[in-house]
């Protein structure tokens, strides 16, 4: 990203820099800003992130899947984002990610592990959550702090400019979601899911197939970025539980099955496709 793109980004946040706590500077168009400029950065970097050249998977999980979430009438911001999904080809790591303004990427690897569709709808609700609560703007605000954002507005430190710029991309600082936003966006994805053909709690099958497989404990085997991304995944599992208990739903593990999970379809349509 280039030092005029940020200021441009920054520019015209200020004027909201007389509150001061629990606030987001970012406007809807800085994310898409923000967000643009990293797909352009993954797309650009096809090493890290090689995309899965499958056409008909991605569109079969796009329409089947990220779409009927997107349209859940609790997605405030269908229309305001850029609301699109991509595969990234990379079998050993089990994990997919979010960034401003819509995009969200799902590794081969956790594609691989899932077994039903609602487990994996459970997964793309959770990023979508991400992204409408802006949690990497809300970041990347509280890091930075308001002086420093209106000194870069300003113009007057341009060497913080490129400290923050090389520190969006060096990975993991827009990645690392902390524990207050997971917790906030397994919430949501049981909202978004609860007006789809989905079940509403899947957001908890991934972790509760990693804890009978023991991959919690090990950290290992693809699981490391994951973990670093998404602390806490048994602790998640009982507080998706209890949600459900609260809201009246049934309870149900990833082993179970019912007419919204949609294992046999996973199957045929997503599992078989990946070699
Ligand atoms: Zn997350």
């Amino acid at each position: 990203m280039k030092l005029k793109r940020i200021k441009i980004l920054i520019s015209g946040l200020v004027i909201f820099a007389a509150c001061s706590t629990g606030i987001n500077l970012f406007t809807d168009n800085d994310e898409l800003a923000l967000g643009k400029q990293f797909d352009t950065e993954i797309r650009n970097n096809s090493k890290e992130y090689p995309v899965n050249n499958d056409p008909q998977l991605k569109d079969y999980i796009d329409k089947k899947i990220f779409k009927e979430i997107i349209n859940s009438p609790e997605v405030k911001k269908a229309s305001v984002y850029n609301y699109e999904m991509e595969i990234i080809k990379n079998d050993t790591t089990l994990n997919a990610f979010a960034v401003p303004g819509g995009y969200v990427y799902i590794y081969t690897g956790l594609l691989k592990y899932l077994d039903s569709e609602a487990a994996l709808a459970g997964v793309i609700g959770h990023e979508i959550a991400h992204v409408e609560r802006r949690h990497a703007t809300q970041r990347i605000t509280s890091a930075y702090g308001l002086t420093l954002l209106m000194n870069l507005a300003l113009g007057n430190n341009p060497s913080q400019v490129a400290e923050i710029v090389a520190n969006l991309f060096s990975g993991l600082t827009l990645l690392a979601n902390s524990r207050a936003n997971e917790d906030e966006s397994d919430e949501y994805s049981i909202k978004y899911l609860s007006s789809t053909r989905f079940y509403p709690g899947s957001v908890k099958f991934f972790f509760e197939k990693l804890r009978d497989d023991g991959k919690v404990a090990q950290g290992g085997g693809g699981l490391a970025t994951f973990l670093s991304t998404h602390p806490d995944p048994i602790a998640r599992i009982s507080t998706t539980d209890q949600r459900l208990k609260s809201l009246g739903m049934d309870v149900k593990t990833y082993k179970d099955d019912g007419s919204n999970f949609f294992k046999t379809d996973y199957q045929k349509n997503i599992k078989s496709r990946l070699k």
